[in-house]
């Protein structure tokens, strides 16, 4: 779902210049100008805030028929989702880029094209993300979740229990994911597994990118899939020479073939962890809309157990959380249903599920017993800190 926090853009175009210009309202941004047409994207080390900005931009531009006329703008940047806190404010960024450029250039792009649009260009600042954030950040509505299916992108109205609320709480641990190769490594560990179940079970391993490709092809269930894998691997680490050996590649073809710039030199591949993890958190989401949808007795019971379940599968398996988002989950656990990390992991936040009724029991306990001395030199307002939320509609152009 979309929180309510978000972007804002103020864009005035440019209709004889292919300039951009590019301010924030926040000062640590420094402002930045460009021709509209002629920018690089560096995806060296910790990328500067335009970047993400000129990302959304090079997805716009990708998709301009020949002979368009000329055109800049001049933006102004507000925003106010905790940024590398696991909430996207990256893909909000993205998101809000790619809008305001294509009005830019009066284009009329579906919100479906413009969150696959999104998702793709966002990897140009070197993050191999999936395309979930993008989607909520086009397509959320107001009052329910959504069930996110790809390939083509759909999404399902999730009417969550009429008493549920969602608090999110912010571990005060910051991680900008393209400055590591954290992120990465688990994408090129999924990758890795499904090219080897695919070479395992006689499939065209080359063609195969995602774990989802493999269950797809082989038409087998989620539990299928968790059989398969807890028969396929084995528990320690896979080196590269293993996985070569067992592609029947050289080491270079590995490396250019499956892995990234930040995870060349990884060597330590935790196939069995990350693909258990991937398939069971999927059978885990498809429980969560049928509680839903069902209308179960003590759904929101049922609901918490398969939260809690995931963020064990986070960290156990999966090995993305932080000793902190750990201690926030465990000192929660007793005043909400359930709680996990959320986003990418490595730092950010928890969301927990609670009725309206324990909202202040449980904000009090965490000021008390997480924040209390943690926050004595923490300038955040506190509703950047802790706050509930409930699903908020998706991006919007206002026209004057
Ligand atoms: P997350 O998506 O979890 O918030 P990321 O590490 O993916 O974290 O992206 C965070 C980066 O996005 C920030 O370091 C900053 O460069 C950029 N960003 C997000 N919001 C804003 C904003 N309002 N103004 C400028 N840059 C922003
Ligand atoms: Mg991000």
């Amino acid at each position: 779902m979309a929180l309510k926090q978000d972007i804002v853009l103020a864009v005035s175009a440019i209709q004889t210049e292919k300039k951009l210009f590019l301010f924030n309202v926040d000062a640590k941004y420094p402002s930045f100008e460009c021709d509209i047409e002629n920018f690089e994207i560096n995806v060296n080390g910790s990328p500067t805030w335009y970047q993400y900005f000129l990302c959304g931009v090079k997805g716009i531009l990708e998709t301009l028929p020949t002979e368009t006329p000329p055109r800049g703008a001049q933006i102004v940047v507000d925003g106010n989702v905790p940024q590398s806190a696991g909430l996207s404010s990256s893909s909000a960024l993205v998101s809000a880029a790619a809008l305001a450029i294509a009005a830019v250039y009066d284009l009329k792009i579906p919100k479906e094209k413009l969150a696959n649009l999104c998702a793709a260009s966002e990897r140009y600042i070197g993050t191999q993300g999936g395309g979930m954030d993008q989607a909520i950040a086009f397509l959320a509505s107001e009052g329910c979740a959504k069930y996110i299916e790809f390939c083509p992108l759909r999404t399902t109205d999730i009417m969550l229990p009429r008493e549920a609320v969602f608090v999110i709480a912010h571990s005060l641990v910051e991680l900008n994911k393209a400055a590591t190769s954290d992120f990465n490594c688990r994408v090129v560990e999924c990758r890795l597994a499904a090219q080897l179940l695919g070479k395992i079970q006689g499939l065209t391993w080359r063609e195969v990118r995602t774990l989802g490709d493999v269950q797809k092809q082989l038409e087998l269930t989620l539990s299928d899939m968790v059989t398969l894998v807890k028969n396929s691997f084995h528990e320690h680490p896979y080196s590269k020479e293993e996985i070569a050996q067992t592609l029947g590649v050289t080491i270079d073809d590995l490396v250019d073939n499956s892995l990234t710039l930040n995870t060349s030199h990884v060597n330590d591949f935790k196939l069995r962890h990350r693909a258990l993890h991937v398939y069971e958190e999927a059978i885990r989401v498809q429980k969560f809309c049928d509680i839903c949808n069902n209308k179960d007795k003590d759904s929101l019971v049922k609901l918490g157990q398969l939260m809690s379940e995931s963020h064990e599968s986070l960290k156990n398996l999966y090995e993305c959380s932080h000793p902190k988002l750990n201690k926030l989950v465990n000192l929660v656990k007793d005043v909400c249903f359930g709680a996990r990390l959320t986003g990418a992991g490595w730092g950010g936040c928890v969301v927990a599920l609670l009725t309206s009724e324990n909202v202040q029991k449980f904000m009090d306990l965490l000021k008390n017993e997480y924040y209390k001395d943690l926050l004595r030199n923490n300038a955040k307002p506190w509703d950047e800190v802790i706050f509930a939320t409930s699903p908020h509609s998706g991006a919007t152009i206002y026209k004057d």
